[in-house]
């Protein structure tokens, strides 16, 4: 007898939605029919950082629903919301043959006329790190993940540990508002020096570039001091402080160590714990991190 094993896929092509009314119909019928769906949210220019994700939930459900919504309530006034890269054709080609749907909509189509700032206060894990210099930018990721996650109903969504503290900001909204998602955090992906992939990093020169792989040195560089037992935070900080002024270019924002599920400063090195940092270089402000967990002394960059 011959077995056929056939693995279930929701459509043959890949399909773009751009109405939440499609949308939400399509997930309706997929749901009543019992099939799982992965989400995962993303702001397109899309780089294999984006597809580890979609990987990712490819292999954990029948369903993959891919976002690309630049999302203009979490940029700043100042901020590059109308320069951001944008390339739906590229982000296309990259998806096909993992995602199952794009969800492409207006601004319209996700706000609508309503509010668009969401209902939750944030504010000990929102202000602090990136909020600082990014007062409002997590009111702005909440509202729309909560709006996304309102129209798609997905059953997991998968973010990426690059963004830290947006993660943080998820967990605590889906808690908050008791909402039926399981979160996913995946590892960062990272260029071969060891530069995190972003879209962001378009914006850099070759220079730049070169240099911003001093920011994963200096995670490398707590680390290891971790391992030595080094247990005074403000010594790692500053130690990573000197690494990176070697460079000329880097102009650093913030670097911080907190707590990993709080982000509150006081920090114990027998539980889990953040080292994170914000540096620009030139116009560009980039970000990474290493997560410690204190279990086996295993850190996740
Ligand atoms: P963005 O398009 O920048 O909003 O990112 C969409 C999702 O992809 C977020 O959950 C990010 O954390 C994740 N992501 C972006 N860059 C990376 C990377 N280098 N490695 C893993 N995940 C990433």
């Amino acid at each position: 007898m011959v077995l056929f094993h056939l693995q279930w896929k929701a459509i043959d092509t890949m399909k773009i939605i751009t109405t939440r009314h499609e949308m939400v119909k399509m997930v309706t019928d997929f749901r009543a029919r019992h099939k799982t769906i992965g989400f995962i949210p993303t702001m397109g220019y899309l780089h294999q950082g984006h597809l580890s994700l979609v990987k990712r939930a490819r292999a954990e459900n029948d369903v993959i629903v891919v976002s690309i919504f630049v999302n203009p309530t979490q940029f700043g006034a100042q901020e590059d919301f109308a320069s951001y890269p944008r390339d739906l054709e590229h982000d296309e080609k990259l998806l096909e043959g993992y995602a199952d749907y794009i969800f492409y909509p207006s601004e319209k189509e996700v706000y609508g006329h309503g509010e668009t700032q969401g209902k939750v206060y944030l504010n000990d894990i929102t202000q602090c790190l990136c909020g600082i210099s990014r007062p409002y930018h997590f009111q702005g990721v909440a509202a729309v993940v909560e709006k996304l996650f309102r129209i798609i109903r997905p059953h997991r969504a998968y973010f990426g540990q690059k963004d830290y503290q947006q993660t943080v900001v998820v967990r605590r909204l889906i808690n908050d508002l008791h909402l039926d998602v399981e979160l996913v955090v995946c590892p960062t992906v990272r260029e071969s020096n060891g530069l995190a992939m972003s879209s962001r990093n378009v914006y850099l020169s070759p220079e730049e570039r070169k240099q911003a792989s001093v920011l994963y040195r200096s995670l490398t560089l707590a680390c290891q001091m971790y391992q030595h037992e080094e247990q005074n935070p403000q010594l790692i900080i500053q130690k990573m402080k000197e690494l990176i002024q070697t460079q000329t270019l880097a102009k650093i924002d913030y670097i911080d160590i907190r707590d990993a599920f709080t982000l509150d400063k006081k920090v114990d090195f027998s539980k889990n714990f953040v080292v994170a940092l914000a540096v620009f270089f030139g116009k560009t402000r980039l970000i990474d991190n290493f997560v410690f967990r204190s279990s086996n002394y295993e850190t996740q960059g």
